[in-house]
């Protein structure tokens, strides 16, 4: 995405919304870090392939708020939960795929939340994780707990 200041190339997203047909984004130059929008047709935007086939359009505020969840109560700043999201929004986008399996985005999210805080990391592996996933739940429980000790 070009800059319309510098031309220069490089842009992170700053902020993303639906709108009724198409996909608004805010971006911030990385050479110039003056801000610009861009707009995209739904047609062009991510799709998210769920576990049971459904496809939906990739959602901003659906991440944050899972993330939020998981975070809930923790001593982590609202702003690192941010910029986790803009960074797993970023990299989904950086791919340069039509669509992305929600399953990547979960493991996405584990990599970043297992950084940021433990327990978090626990509860968001507990909700989104499928059972087959108990195994190295467990694994990284007590991988956890031998950390605390
Ligand atoms: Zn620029």
């Amino acid at each position: 995405m070009q800059c319309p200041y510098c031309n220069q190339g490089d842009s992170r997203v700053v902020d993303t919304r639906a709108t009724g047909d198409g996909i608004r984004r805010r971006r911030e130059c990385l050479a110039c870090h003056k801000r610009f929008t861009t707009y995209e047709q739904i047609s062009e935007a991510l799709l998210i392939v769920k576990r049971d086939g459904r496809r939906e359009p990739f959602d901003r505020f659906k991440l944050l708020q899972g993330i939020r969840i998981a975070c809930a109560k923790r001593p982590i700043a609202t702003a690192d939960i941010e910029r986790v999201v803009s960074q797993i929004e970023e990299h989904l986008f950086g791919l340069g795929k039509a669509e992305v399996r929600s399953e990547a985005i979960g493991q996405m999210i584990l990599e970043k939340l297992k950084d940021l805080d433990p327990l978090a990391y626990i509860r968001y592996a507990i909700v989104y994780m499928e059972m087959e996933d108990v195994a190295a739940l467990q694994k990284e429980l007590d991988r956890l707990m031998a950390e605390r000790k």
